[in-house]
């Protein structure tokens, strides 16, 4: 039977973030430079199986019942519907965040891989802000990824938008009308300090009340229910037509009742997004250690994991790493 994994504040989890690969083929601007960043070497980025005997340990002893592939682009490490069966075998709710443009071949095949769920990042729909944002001009590429999708029968598919001031902050009721056209839900995300040029500024977010505010006033919204664990807050259109989430991770921390955790696509666990300390897994993995001497590690660091990040605060130091290293 699987124990809690429980952290010092009480906190169990429940959900684990997987970065497949730190590669990308887009260079959002809120994300990285457009040169790309130094990918890792191939040598060090874990092996499907190497990612599987983290990812067992951690269903099978401590009952993580999430599991979410992320990157970098998780769908350009190649064979990756390989690693989507082998997770799907543990029984876990498996998840993907994908900037799309690879969907139209590999939505079914992943489903049939057994992937539940996938998020579809979209920050615009103007085609010269999309190709200034992401630096490439894909932006039909994901319309019909989305598509894709939605026809492979994922339900619900969510799309992320990043907003950013002075950016796509005029675009938040397109976007809505859109998720209400096409039945899906579009979570809203607050810029964070994760990008890797370390441009971000307080100035440059928009708020949770903001977008909120602005939709609400002209589709009239109510608050769903209390997130819990959930990253997003949701609401629901008066109208019946769908709901929004919203992830304010700047202006309304959620540390409190976070149930997740992250593995990196080199082995690196951590127990927070803004993290500064990592536990090392792959080389646990790689002198050969036991699953009860990686578990130890495991429980070592979610005993440490702190009471939550310090972006609002005068001594917030940022992560060494940005969003695509880690695994947003
Ligand atoms: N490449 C995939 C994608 O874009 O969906 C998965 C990895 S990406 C790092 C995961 C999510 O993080 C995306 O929804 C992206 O928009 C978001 N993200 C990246 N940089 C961010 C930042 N500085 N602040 C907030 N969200 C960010
Ligand atoms: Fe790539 Fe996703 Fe980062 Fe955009 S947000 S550069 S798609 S990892």
């Amino acid at each position: 039977m699987p124990v809690d994994l429980v952290d010092s504040f009480g906190r169990v989890v429940r959900d684990l973030r997987i970065a497949v690969t730190d590669r990308c083929n887009f260079r959002c601007t809120y994300c990285m430079p457009e040169e790309g960043l130094d990918w890792l070497p191939r040598d060090e980025v874990l092996s499907f199986e190497e990612i599987e005997r983290i990812a067992r340990i951690l269903v099978d002893r401590y009952g993580i019942n999430g599991i979410r592939l992320t990157g970098g682009e998780p769908t350009v490490r190649a064979h990756v519907t390989t690693l989507v069966a082998k997770l799907a075998a543990l029984g876990v709710d498996l998840a993907m965040t994908t900037n799309g443009t690879t969907l139209r071949m590999l939505a079914q095949p992943l489903r049939d891989a057994g992937l539940r769920r996938v998020n579809v990042s979209l920050d615009t729909l103007h085609t010269e802000r999309f190709s200034e944002m992401t630096r490439r001009d894909e932006l039909t590429k994901v319309l019909d990824g989305i598509d894709a999708a939605i026809d492979a029968g994922f339900d619900p598919v969510k799309i992320n938008a990043v907003i950013e001031r002075g950016v796509n902050d005029g675009e938040l009721l397109d976007l809505a009308v859109f998720g209400r056209q096409r039945g899906v839900e579009i979570r809203f995300i607050e810029f964070m300090p994760l990008d890797a040029q370390g441009e971000w500024g307080r100035q440059k977010v928009v708020s949770q009340d903001e977008i909120v505010d602005t939709i609400g006033s002209v589709f009239p919204l109510e608050r769903v229910t209390a997130r819990g664990a959930a990253p997003a807050d949701r609401w629901r259109y008066l109208d019946g037509k769908g709901l929004i989430g919203v992830i304010p991770t700047v202006t309304k921390a959620f540390c409190g009742d976070c149930d997740r955790v992250r593995l990196t696509a080199d082995g690196q666990f951590r127990t927070c997004l803004f993290a500064i300390d990592e536990t090392d897994l792959r080389a646990a993995l790689r002198r050969g250690d036991t699953d009860d001497e990686m578990a130890g590690l495991i429980e070592r660091a979610v005993g440490a994991k702190w009471a939550g990040h310090q972006i609002n605060q005068v001594n917030f130091l940022r992560p060494r790493r940005s969003m695509s290293q880690i695994g947003g």
